[in-house]
């Protein structure tokens, strides 16, 4: 992979590789698309399955890094704000509201960056991605709504040397930014903003199949959904038609094989490395969530934030037992007959937690599924990949036995 000019960098001695060559975390890669440009030079150091590195992350980007002894910064990270919001012309055909969209949009429009870094899709197939440098707001407009599979986004670093790109605002989920963030100053750019989304359960195209094969009445005609805050699976096909799923209902033998390994062990919810974030687990119904973590994603909030009608958080409930007897039902892959899952799902949704106690109650429930995961299947590794503050997390809860 290397030549021989020693005072070249790594990624400039790269020589172009085969795409698939590489992948040292091998079942634990999440097909980010490091490993798919020169900078694979750098992997063992950036992936986020071979070397986890939070503290060194957030203080370089951030300035400090999480303070475990404040709630809110031990489950969603360093920040100086968070808000719930909504476009208030939302933006048809988006995930949510499409605020991300409008940032990557007005981030064009007024000079801030010159490309952005965002997930386009096959013309053959909606979920396979296909990241792109968008260059016009058309392009990032063409990105709007999730493609729920892992997506190789640093692919397209490749294309930054001799593009004229200086300034780049990279739109991506926890593991992409992780890496991003790991090989940032050795990126031919003068500034890098970083949107980050939310990510957990992603899964291969092939996994998406079996995912919507088990649960929804016409796979093939699903062109958008979203595990939501009312404890339902929203599902829209094609004709328009909304289709619901409760949580409760899902074919859990079935499904625990189908997320991707790297997601079942990942700790990056709520992407740590990012400038801002942009979901919807910490609002109420309807709602976006953000959080402004540095004064460069205060900067790009400000690029919409006189086009969106906003509130603060706000918490309800408490999420503990139900997490905790969610833990035991995932061990033992309970699978409640439909009529009992709605009706669970709609007790739940009565009283339930709701705005940032539902975020802690979905946090805690991957957490605790994935340092279980991580310790039956990958023991060795699994200290060093579960971060202290997940750790923490996880300890509020009786887990089963390995
Ligand atoms: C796989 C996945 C899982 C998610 N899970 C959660 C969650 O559990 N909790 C939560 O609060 N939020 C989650 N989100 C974020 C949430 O679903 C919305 O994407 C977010 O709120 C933005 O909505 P929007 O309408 O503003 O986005 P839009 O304006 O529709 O823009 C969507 C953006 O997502 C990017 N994108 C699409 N697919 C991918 C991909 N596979 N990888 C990287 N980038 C992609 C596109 O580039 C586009 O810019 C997840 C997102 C993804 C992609």
């Amino acid at each position: 992979m290397s030549g021989s000019n020693p005072s070249l960098l790594p990624h400039e001695r790269a020589r172009p590789l085969t795409k698939g060559s590489t992948y040292p975390a091998k079942e634990l890669c999440s097909q980010c698309g490091l490993c798919d440009s020169r900078w694979v030079a750098y992997v063992r150091n950036a992936c986020a399955f071979l070397n986890q590195q939070f503290d060194g992350m957030e203080a370089r980007v951030h300035g400090r890094s999480r303070d475990l002894n404040n709630e809110d910064e031990l489950y969603f990270g360093v920040q100086q704000r968070m808000l719930t919001a909504r476009l208030k012309a939302p933006l048809a055909g988006a995930q949510w509201t499409g605020i991300v969209s409008r940032l990557g949009v007005r981030a064009l429009e007024t000079g801030l960056v010159d490309a952005v870094l965002c997930v386009q899709q096959s013309e053959h197939d909606r979920f396979t991605p296909v990241p792109v440098l968008a260059r016009t707001p058309e392009q990032v407009l063409a990105a709007r709504v999730n493609k729920p599979t892992l997506s190789p986004n640093l692919e397209v670093l490749e294309q930054l040397p001799g593009s004229g790109i200086k300034r780049l605002l990279a739109i991506g989920v926890g593991c992409q930014i992780q890496a991003l963030r790991a090989v940032e100053a050795t990126l031919p750019l003068e500034q890098l903003y970083v949107l980050g989304l939310p990510c957990v359960d992603n899964v291969s195209r092939d996994g998406l199949q079996t995912f919507l094969e088990s649960t929804v009445s016409s796979p093939e005609t699903v062109v958008h959904y979203e595990f939501m805050q009312d404890f339902r699976i929203h599902f829209r096909h094609s004709d328009g038609r909304e289709e619901t799923v409760p949580f409760f209902g899902l074919d859990t033998p079935k499904l625990k094989d189908v997320f991707a390994p790297s997601c079942l062990s990942c700790f990056d919810y709520t992407n740590a490395g990012a400038d801002l974030v942009v979901g919807y687990m910490g609002a109420t119904f309807g709602r976006q969530w953000i959080t402004v973590r540095n004064d460069r994603g205060a900067q790009l909030l400000a690029l919409v934030e006189d086009e969106l009608d906003t509130a603060p958080v706000s918490s309800k409930g408490d999420r503990r037992a139900a997490v905790q007897q969610g833990i035991d039902a995932y061990d033992k892959a309970v699978r409640l007959p439909m009529w009992l899952a709605r009706l669970v799902g709609c007790v739940v949704n009565a009283v339930g937690p709701k705005g940032l106690e539902y975020g802690r109650f979905s946090i805690d429930s991957h957490f605790t599924r994935n340092a279980l995961w991580l310790r039956r299947h990958h023991p060795k590794i699994a200290e060093r990949q579960i971060p202290e503050f997940a750790r923490r997390i996880v300890a509020r809860y009786r887990l089963p036995a390995l």
